[in-house]
């Protein structure tokens, strides 16, 4: 069942040095139960894209597009009605818990806060709903722990906490935000199966933004590359990894280390993400793309459908040429 669909979303920030396009027509669909992987380097406006579902953009502007929830619309909601929503049914994790966690209430403390605030459930009921929660989590002796305070804990075991907070209203949609990046290699796995069986069990559609792509790998369904505010590829993650179509994303895997390939340095994508207040006119990845071609420098691509259910934004596959 589609869960969420975007359709052209575009956020902006108005700023002295000038307009920022962060977010640039951006359309993707979540299906229940399945996890959709959004990739791509820092300041591509991947966080922004959930910030803008979860209407969390006080400092910009949702400029158009549609969000739709279980078909309603999340953009036209009143505040009210939003923030319902905003942790109930979609609820987001962090990339570094330390800074979402409020450090003068104990975990326990802020938990059950969650849960009566969206399930309007007594406090005692949502006491013993919580110490559920941390021991779902992994949280060893979870009554003990529940009276400690953010800084008490060791990252991982924040990040449990988060994913405790996030799920105690059983949300449709998680949006996980760099969730593992704060992390060591071998808790980061631990998180991610966390979240796996959390997904399975309670049948959640994940949105899972991350610069990583072994992450994406083990995780996604499907992913969705993003570049200087759009998707420039979006495809079944099979797909994506068998046959990078997009150069961006090709020159993303090529950054992968291989175990074969024996280099003594790591590939990288020469130059910088444009200025998203001044982006060129023509593609914005014209000036790292080694296949550019003149009309790269004249006219936007378009994401278009290529089969297979990949859409590529690239004139290298524009049907006009
Ligand atoms: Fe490279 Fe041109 Fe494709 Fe942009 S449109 S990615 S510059 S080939």
């Amino acid at each position: 069942m589609k869960v969420l669909e975007v359709r052209g979303l575009t956020t902006r920030f108005y700023t002295l040095e000038g307009v920022v396009k962060a977010v640039e027509n951006v359309s993707f669909e979540m299906w229940g139960g399945k996890t959709l992987g959004l990739v791509g380097e820092s300041g591509c406006g991947k966080t922004v894209t959930a910030l803008s579902i979860m209407r969390l953009i006080p400092q910009g502007e949702i400029v158009s597009g549609n969000v739709r929830y279980k078909g309603r619309e999340l953009l036209k909601l009143p505040e009210g009605e939003m923030r319902r929503i905003r942790g109930g049914e979609i609820a987001m994790i962090f990339q570094e818990p330390l800074l979402s966690l409020n450090p003068v209430f104990t975990i326990g403390n802020q938990i059950v806060e969650a849960i009566v605030v969206h399930k309007r459930t007594s406090r005692m009921e949502a006491e013993s709903f919580m110490i559920k929660l941390l021991e779902l989590v992994g949280i060893p002796s979870p009554r003990e722990m529940a009276g400690c305070y953010p800084h008490q804990l060791s990252g991982g075991m924040r990040q449990r906490v988060m994913i405790a907070m996030a799920i105690s209203t059983q949300p449709s949609v998680l949006i996980a935000d760099e969730p593992t990046t704060a992390l060591d290699v071998t808790i980061a796995s631990q998180i991610l199966e966390l979240m796996r069986e959390l997904q399975s069990k309670f049948k959640m559609s994940i949105l899972l933004i991350t610069h990583d792509l072994g992450v994406i790998a083990e995780m996604a369904d499907a992913v969705a590359v993003m570049y200087a505010g759009e998707i420039v590829e979006c495809a079944e993650v099979g797909h994506l990894f068998k046959k990078p179509l997009h150069p961006y994303t090709k020159g993303l895997l090529e950054c992968l280390p291989d175990p074969v390939r024996r280099e003594t340095y790591l590939k990288t994508i020469p130059g910088h993400v444009p200025d998203l207040r001044n982006l060129p006119s023509g593609c914005n990845f014209q000036d790292r793309c080694p296949y550019a071609i003149q009309v790269c420098k004249e006219a936007k691509p378009h994401l278009v459908d290529v089969g297979s259910g990949t859409f590529v934004s690239c004139h290298l596959y524009q049907e006009e040429l």
